[in-house]
């Protein structure tokens, strides 16, 4: 539902209130007073002194995006490893653009300066179909969040750590102890205000919400993108929650001297500080430096740790949550590698993806999930700018496999016709996965391709 609908069906009701707008939210007055007040919560409940105290300033989505662009320049390598060093700054526009038209604050540590984004406020109201967050106890939180963010870089010097980070698993990490510290402290600020906690609540609501406008296919990608931002603010959150309730020590000032580097690390705070941080798993390196070399003059190969955060993203709310946490109960590691082509890495793609999990059982459940996924985005994909125009399914001969599915579909993406082939095996205690998207191949070379996985992991 729309804004103006909404407004239009509150106006029956006798609750209705007008909501107040940006504009008179947002005032030269009233951010130099909220982000003062800002500064004292914050420093009251950190108890260090924010040095240099950040300024603040209204600006347009446009001003803010391109001091984004500055801050996302050293990430896009690890993002998109494959990108050429000339492409790197227009890949950084492009996301600061997408993320400056959702942003509502945004702390810049290269001129400490926080800035309120006062042209997109009105998505407040939009966003969670709550007019009600469109308020000043929303801008109240939000600035306490982006001050967390100021005090960090002021003790940690924390936005200089992104430039020596090696892969998008450790940023993916650093972004959820940066998001999640702010989190903390802010949900700890407003815990002692009146109606803080229902603030709060609600404005964690905001974060990863799709405007209600948006369906069919561009909802799941839209939600796929906002899946990694969850990921940082309520898992990032829970992380320091875990952490205090543990009743260890000066933990704030040992997570940012030695950050976790693993997102699972974050989704299980008990394994922090542990010379052996997860379940031992197989090592893969050999199968996949194989079958890198095997195509490494005509495609590009990048590796991509699996973990929980992969496939909450990518089950979305397809398939009910208890069934994905059955399923992850015995998840212990995975990988997947990641293959485009050299002269052209939006033509095509092929995912070689292995999971590892605790037993034979656990992998069929994971299998099981996987296929039912398969299915669940048949029947979603059926309208909208991404559909689903045709699938068939069979099996695949591999030796050593319990069960096997071999999924064809062919997808009609904004009028554009794209064929997906894309295999799943249950062996022992892993699955593999087999996905070549517009890249043509015969059952037998999918076979070969998942026979080969099969006997590596079998020891043969
Ligand atoms: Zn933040």
């Amino acid at each position: 539902m729309n804004r103006l609908l909404l407004t239009a069906a509150f106006a029956f009701t006798s609750l209705f209130v007008r909501a107040e707008s940006a504009e008179e939210i947002v005032t030269e007055e009233s951010v130099k007073r909220v982000v003062a007040e800002a500064l004292k919560l914050v420093e009251a409940e950190t108890g260090a002194k924010i040095d240099p105290a950040p300024s603040a300033k209204i600006a347009g989505a446009k001003e803010v995006a391109a001091a984004l662009v500055e801050e996302l320049i050293p990430q896009i390598p690890l993002l998109q490893p494959s990108l050429p060093e000339d492409g790197r700054r227009a890949a950084a526009e492009q996301m600061a653009n997408l993320f400056g038209a959702s942003l509502f604050g945004k702390f810049a540590p290269g001129t400490n300066t926080i800035y309120v984004v006062r042209d997109n406020f009105h998505l407040l109201g939009d966003t969670a179909g709550q007019p009600d967050l469109l308020s000043l106890a929303t801008f109240h939180t939000i600035v306490i969040h982006e001050m967390v963010h100021a005090s960090d870089h002021a003790r940690f010097k924390a936005f200089d750590r992104i430039s020596t980070l090696k892969t998008a698993e450790e940023l993916h990490a650093w972004n959820a102890i940066l998001e999640g510290h702010a989190q903390y402290v802010t949900s700890r600020i407003l815990a002692r205000e009146e109606g803080g906690a229902a603030h709060f609540e609600q404005f964690e609501r905001i974060v990863g919400a799709v405007p209600p406008g948006v369906t069919g296919g561009e909802r799941m990608v839209l939600e796929l993108l906002n899946s990694l931002s969850r990921f940082a603010y309520h898992d990032g959150l829970a992380f320091f929650n875990a952490l205090e309730k543990s009743g260890r020590k000066n933990f704030v000032e040992e997570v940012f001297r030695d950050p976790p580097k693993r997102k699972d690390v974050i989704l299980h705070p008990e394994r922090y500080g542990k010379p052996d941080e997860g379940p031992a798993t197989k090592d893969l390196a050999p199968l996949f430096d194989a079958l890198k070399k095997d195509r490494a003059e005509e495609w590009n190969a990048q590796l991509v740790t699996l973990s929980e955060v992969e496939f909450k993203t990518a089950v979305g709310n397809l398939l009910p949550a208890e069934r994905l946490a059955e399923a992850l109960k015995g998840f212990h590691g995975g990988q997947t590698l990641v293959l485009t082509p050299k002269d052209n890495p939006g033509r095509a793609m092929i995912l070689i993806g292995i999971c590892e999990m605790e037993d034979e059982a656990a992998a069929g459940t994971l299998f099981d999930l996987n296929a039912d996924l398969g299915k669940a985005k048949d029947e979603k994909f059926k309208t909208g700018g991404i559909r689903i125009t045709e699938s068939k399914y069979g099996e695949l001969k591999v030796e050593g496999a319990a069960k096997t599915i071999d999924a064809r579909k062919t997808l009609d993406v904004n009028g554009q016709t794209v064929k997906l082939r894309d295999s799943i095996a249950a062996v022992d205690r892993w699955t593999i996965e087999v996905a070549f998207s517009n890249e043509p191949v015969k059952k037998k070379e999918v076979e070969a391709l998942v026979q080969r996985a099969a006997d590596f992991l079998r020891g043969k």
